[in-house]
């Protein structure tokens, strides 16, 4: 079960190395690549039992809990290869447009390596705890009235007038680090899984799972290739719609995009592996974010799509099949949405400080 390691760079006990050591022989690095890791990766896969009953048909469903990254989300994944590559390419400084994760991530990754990082975000639509993590970080933080597309008009300019590296997934070695989650789902499940669910916003990561899946593949370590289902919400479903979305509007703001950055490839992954792109609307989406939350699991809510399209296309599901959905980022990140959408039945403030009080909400 333990993937492979380069030859070149012994271990002395078992702690993860991150994903470059880890997975460094498909990757493009070489021995003298500065790597710049927070030992992201090795995330766990996690059964969701109760989500599998409610599908029947003897499934097996796991969630793959990209959220226990090292900034939260499976972003890292993508930030280590990319910040790397830009350090051995002798970079000084990154710049990305974000939802907000990708700016925790470029912060994070940026200040290791001794980079500045530029990020643009759309003002007011980025959940709180990304922000605090970009600031945290060191980032310069550029607030526009504008959202995620404007943004990235803007930053992909940057990149060509100044001395600054594009870290969006555009960035041809976000994907490359970014394709590990697929080893570690086949790793872990010993073979790839019948169907992989996924959030879709930009559409890098449903690209680069396809690439991780093919590439174990062709070297004969899993036996099948699986349906790519991506799940994109309602008000913000480019790949559903079948063209650019002006004005996307949903809760789940880490996929609020209307012009995905990996349009045509994502359709190529869709074609290639007989996929397919939903949509779930916002209530979807926090539906299944409790249902996951009650499984003990905390995603924030743009990673609850991929169960949210999962429940929603169970008659597709075939007998016995084993499903992953991919939850990419952290619970944490978003807190003002988890407590909204917690009841008042369940939260009660300004209690008096007596036993006969507290035991009669205790309903004693
Ligand atoms: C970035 C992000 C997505 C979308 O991933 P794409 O590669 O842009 O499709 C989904 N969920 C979360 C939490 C994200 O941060």
């Amino acid at each position: 079960m333990n993937p492979p390691t380069a030859a070149n760079a012994p271990r002395s006990g078992t702690a993860w190395r991150g994903l470059i050591e880890e997975y460094r022989r498909y990757l493009p690095v070489t021995d003298s690549t500065p790597v710049v890791t927070l030992r992201e990766g090795n995330t766990p896969l996690i059964p969701v039992p109760t989500i599998a009953a409610e599908i029947g048909k003897g499934v097996r469903v796991f969630v793959k809990y990209d959220g226990l990254n090292p900034t939260g989300s499976f972003k890292d994944r993508g930030m280590t290869m990319a910040v790397t590559k830009a350090k051995e390419a002798g970079g000084e400084a990154v710049i990305c447009a974000s939802t907000g994760n990708t700016s925790a991530a470029a912060a994070a990754y940026a200040r290791r390596a001794g980079m500045r990082a530029y990020v643009l975000i759309p003002d007011g639509y980025v959940a709180l705890g990304k922000l605090a993590q970009a600031l945290m970080y060191g980032a310069e933080v550029i607030a526009i009235k504008g959202n995620f597309d404007r943004a990235l008009e803007l930053v992909k300019e940057s990149a060509e007038k100044y001395p600054v590296t594009l870290v969006n997934s555009l960035n041809p070695f976000r994907l490359q680090g970014q394709k590990t989650a697929a080893f570690e789902v086949t790793d872990g499940l010993g073979n790839a899984p019948d169907w992989l669910c996924i959030p879709v916003g930009n559409a890098g990561n449903i690209t680069a799972y396809w690439m991780g899946f093919n590439e174990y593949y062709q070297e004969g370590r899993c036996t099948k290739l699986p349906r790519m289902m991506g799940f994109q919400a309602a008000g913000s479903a480019p790949f559903v719609q079948g063209g650019i979305v002006k004005d996307p509007e949903t809760i789940a703001t880490a996929i609020r995009i209307g012009n995905p950055a990996n349009y045509d490839k994502a359709l190529k992954v869709r074609a290639e592996s007989n996929g397919e792109f939903n949509p779930v609307t916002d209530e979807e989406i926090l539906v299944a974010y409790q249902k996951l939350a009650a499984e003990g699991v905390f995603c924030e809510p743009a990673s609850a799509a991929s169960v949210a399209g999962l429940l929603k296309k169970k008659d597709a599901v075939p007998f016995g099949a084993t499903i992953v959905c991919v939850l990419t980022g952290n619970g944490l990140k978003d807190p003002d949405t988890a407590i909204k959408r917690s009841g008042d039945d369940q939260f009660y403030q300004g209690v008096e400080p007596d036993m006969a009080s507290v035991a009669k909400l205790m309903g004693f």
